[in-house]
């Protein structure tokens, strides 16, 4: 008895060995298991070319065009990498836009004393 299991959708008795259901074709080995499917989210998780580094966010700060190319490269092989991109790349839009507000704000004080004071 020990040599064979059930089958979980039909209950037909396979060889324990069996990759398949012989009667209705269920596959035995499908990651539907809580225990595979937590270890290969596991292995990804550790994956280890996948290494995070302040660096990446700021090559993507000063070249926000590289780090969009290497974040589209890597975002599903090594995402921690991605997301050192993406963070530079957020940076850098932070300081531009802040950057062109303090601008206009700088022009028009300069405007506002040229036609006031002047
Ligand atoms: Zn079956």
């Amino acid at each position: 008895m020990e040599n064979y299991k059930g089958c979980p959708r039909c209950g037909y008795a396979n060889q324990y060995a069996a990759h398949f259901c012989a009667k209705c074709g269920f596959n035995f080995f499908q990651p539907q298991q809580p225990v595979f499917g937590a270890a290969s989210n596991y292995g990804q998780v550790e994956n280890p070319n996948d290494r995070p580094s302040f660096g990446w966010a700021f090559l993507s700060f000063l070249f926000p065009i590289i780090g969009l190319i290497l974040m589209a490269v890597w975002w599903n092989s090594t995402p921690k990498q991605a997301r050192n991109c993406l963070h530079g790349i957020v940076a850098w839009l932070i300081t531009v836009i802040l950057g062109a507000v303090l601008a206009w704000l700088i022009i028009f004080v300069i405007l506002g004393y040229s036609i006031g004071f002047a």
